[in-house]
């Protein structure tokens, strides 16, 4: 249920209200509008209608159930789009567009400094990359987990880019989370509810990705799991679906963008390297997923993708993703946003 408080109610009705939500076995989310407060009361779906009962305290102009599943998720509960603060001067969802970019695992710490350097001048604000990798293949190289942290660190200290990585393990959660600025959860852990709800906890940036067969609807509910645990800093990101169609690793779902952004209040990035599985497809992607009103991308970066441990087919050479990026912001332009 949302509970629209009146234009001018004061913190005491607010609290009033609160307390009876609890009082009644629901949870309380406070979201403060420009001109008015509401409160997300959610919990058991079955007994909501007691909430129905608030109506009466003072302060409570009306109280309204929310109709989608994903209830703190949804834009019935705040038409005030979410900008994430990830530090560093980075917020995502503003009208700045964010391009997160980097290799695909952290390998050294020439690759991952040089990358970063590389990606700063082009325009990036935050650097990306794996030290917990999720590989198909237990055989496939998985990451140098924490020393990749450290070289992320130390990328961090020399570029002052901000920070995203993944996370793959609950139990990993709170060593990830001192060293990311955001953390990632992939593609094949999005119904991991555990992790989510670890991370839902945790009260950092997390930037949550579809999983290859998700519906929306399947992905705004995991995205619920995390803002049910308290925290509103949630990323959502496009990275391909599972289709027939074998031309590309991924179907970039560009529609899911428009989709989401009708659906929910939470910014959307689209990461077009995982997409569509190939270098040479990355930008038109890119200005693609600008031009359905993305707020960022993420993009997969290698000083020498031949090299690459992996996903080197579908990185760019840093002199490519300068192109990308110059070209991208005629698009940014058009779709009035900055880069
Ligand atoms: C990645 O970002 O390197 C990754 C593994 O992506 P996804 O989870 O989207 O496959
Ligand atoms: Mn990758």
């Amino acid at each position: 249920m949302i509970i629209v408080m009146k234009q001018g109610a004061g913190k005491e009705e607010l609290k009033k209200v609160t307390q009876r939500i609890v009082e009644l076995g629901y949870h309380p989310h406070v979201i403060h509008g420009e001109t008015r407060n509401v409160i997300g009361a959610v919990g058991d779906e079955r007994g909501k209608t007691v909430l129905q009962s608030l109506e009466t305290l003072p302060g409570v102009e009306s109280v309204v159930p929310i109709l989608k599943p994903y209830k703190l998720a949804s834009s019935e509960v705040s038409r005030v789009r979410t900008v994430v603060d990830v530090g560093r001067g980075v917020k995502v969802g503003g009208k700045k567009l964010v391009v997160m970019a980097g290799p695909c695992a952290v390998e050294n710490e020439e690759q991952i400094v040089m990358t970063a350097r590389a990606v700063k001048e082009a325009g990036a604000t935050v650097l990306r990359g794996g030290a917990f990798k999720p590989r198909t293949s237990p055989y496939s190289f998985q990451g140098l987990e924490e020393d990749g942290l450290k070289l992320l660190d130390t990328a961090r200290e020399e570029t002052g880019l901000a920070i995203v990585t993944e996370v793959v393990n609950p139990k990993d959660a709170e060593l990830v989370g001192r060293y990311a600025d955001i953390l990632q959860v992939g593609a094949r852990n999005v119904q991991n509810f555990a992790l989510l709800k670890v991370l839902g906890q945790l009260g950092k940036p997390v930037l949550l990705k579809r999983g290859m067969s998700t519906t929306i609807q399947e992905f705004l509910m995991s995205a619920e799991y995390i803002l049910s645990e308290g925290n509103r800093q949630v990323i959502l990101c496009e990275r391909g679906i599972r289709t027939f169609e074998t031309a590309t690793r991924n179907t970039l779902d560009i529609s899911a963008v428009p989709v989401l952004k009708e659906q929910t209040h939470l910014p959307v990035i689209v990461d077009p390297s995982h997409a569509t599985g190939h270098a040479s497809l990355v930008p038109s992607m890119s200005y693609a997923a600008v031009a359905a009103g993305c707020d960022g991308l993420i993009v997969e970066v290698h000083p020498d993708p031949e090299k690459a441990a992996s996903d080197g087919p579908q990185s760019l050479r840093p002199d490519d993703f300068m192109r990308m990026m110059t070209k991208l912001k005629e698009f940014a332009k058009v779709a009035e946003r900055e880069l």
